[in-house]
């Protein structure tokens, strides 16, 4: 191939015509725990992976191989591997790459589970983990050259969407020696490719804008493939393994993934300044806006500003209770990416482990609350949002 394909192809075709079976036009799900050799010895070189093939459904599975196929293309990887959900992704890059004495750095404002290993589950481990101030490029510099095995960044960044400069960091990194995984679930492959960016490894929560549909839980991990490799005999073995049916519901997502980040960041730029300009709202948190403190890293590094932003309402949790309860077009749920515009405040659902102590560290108003646009007509979420803020003129 002399030119990569567009991505809106991709998501449609990638890793499909390689797993279709009695000439169906759709990758089947292949709901078989084991698979039966009738020739022993071609049985012995599939499990010594001389020849192609599937053994046994906690290792490999025909219809999770097209789903990460899939998603290798849209991450311009070399390989990718895929789990039973985004922590599952994580959580095992994580044990695969670090030992006791060794060191990890990341940042503060990583997803709250995420938050959790670092701040609970790796510590006990002990490796020792530094979280620096998010958009802090100095501070992370500084940490990553004290010595570090692993470097963990989200970029945008949940809840506040706070930004950070990958190609800097992954200078930074190689110079050091450290592993350089990203969480790319905010941007998806559509909006911003880590490995490009020099990221060794880049991670999603499929569970929220791959699969897109709020139906299906699933983690990936892409890169190159002797450190995919590690990590999937790392799952393997340790059975963080995605479901067949789930992953079908993936690869049948992601076909529409362009068109439904488009909308979604058509929809979440209008929300934005249409927030911006409300008289109820103190704050709106989006990279898209002039104002974002790190506005020119996310237009130099994203291809847009992606479908979630985050505001506060100056009448605090007493609005955000009013308010919230009146959308009609917005799902109140611990959810983003789907289809359907879904909203919540922020300590009911990324930081749900959070104490408000930890919270107002983090930088986090009370009264946040995450927007995760859909794919619904703008003017119906305004007017839907316009009608919800009204209530706090009434009283
Ligand atoms: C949801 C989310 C995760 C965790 O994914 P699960 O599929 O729920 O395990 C990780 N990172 C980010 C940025 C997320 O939004």
């Amino acid at each position: 191939m002399n030119k990569r394909t567009e991505l809106s192809t991709e998501t449609v075709w990638a890793g499909e015509k390689d797993y279709r079976a009695h000439g169906a036009s759709q990758v089947p799900v292949v709901n078989s725990v084991a698979y039966e050799y009738g020739d022993l010895d071609h049985w012995y070189d599939v499990a010594k992976g001389r020849a192609y093939g599937h053994i046994y459904g906690r290792n490999t599975n025909p219809t999770l191989a097209s789903f990460e196929d899939k998603i290798c293309r849209l991450e311009g990887a070399e390989a990718a591997t895929s789990f039973s959900t985004g922590m599952a992704a994580i959580s095992n890059t994580m044990y695969t790459f670090l030992r006791p004495g060794d060191r990890v750095v990341s940042i503060k404002d990583t997803y709250g589970g995420t938050n959790r290993i670092f701040s609970d589950f790796l510590p006990h481990m002990n490796i020792e983990v530094t979280l620096c101030e998010t958009g802090d490029h100095e501070a992370l510099e500084e940490e990553i050259r004290k010595s570090c095995k692993v470097v963990h960044l989200e970029t945008p960044t949940n809840p506040t969407l706070k930004i950070t400069d990958l190609e800097r960091i992954a200078k930074v990194a190689k110079e050091a020696d450290a592993l350089l995984v990203v969480d790319n679930t905010f941007a998806t492959p559509i909006l911003q490719n880590p490995l490009e960016s020099g990221a060794d490894l880049v991670i999603h929560s499929a569970t929220k804008f791959l699969g897109g549909h709020a139906d299906a839980l699933g983690g990936t991990l892409c890169g190159a493939k002797h450190l995919v490799d590690q990590v999937f005999h790392y799952r393997e073995i340790n059975g963080a393994t995605m479901d067949p049916n789930g992953a079908y519901l993936m690869i049948r997502g992601m076909k529409t993934l362009d068109l439904r980040v488009q909308k979604q960041c058509d929809n979440a730029e209008k929300v934005a300044e249409y927030l911006s300009s409300h008289p109820a709202v103190s704050k709106v948190f989006y990279p898209g806006l002039a104002d974002h403190p790190n506005h020119d890293i996310a237009k130099r590094q994203m291809r847009r500003y992606g479908g979630v932003l985050s505001f506060a309402l100056a009448g605090g949790m007493e609005a955000v209770k009013k308010v919230l309860p009146r959308l009609e077009f917005a799902n109140r749920a611990a959810n983003l990416g789907a289809v359907e515009t879904t909203v919540g405040p922020a300590n009911t659902t990324s930081h749900v482990e959070s104490t408000p102590e930890e919270l107002d560290a983090l930088g986090i108003p009370e009264s946040l609350v995450r927007y995760s646009a859909g794919i619904e007509s703008f003017e119906d979420l305004k007017n839907d949002l316009e009608n919800a803020l009204a209530i706090l003129e009434e009283s």
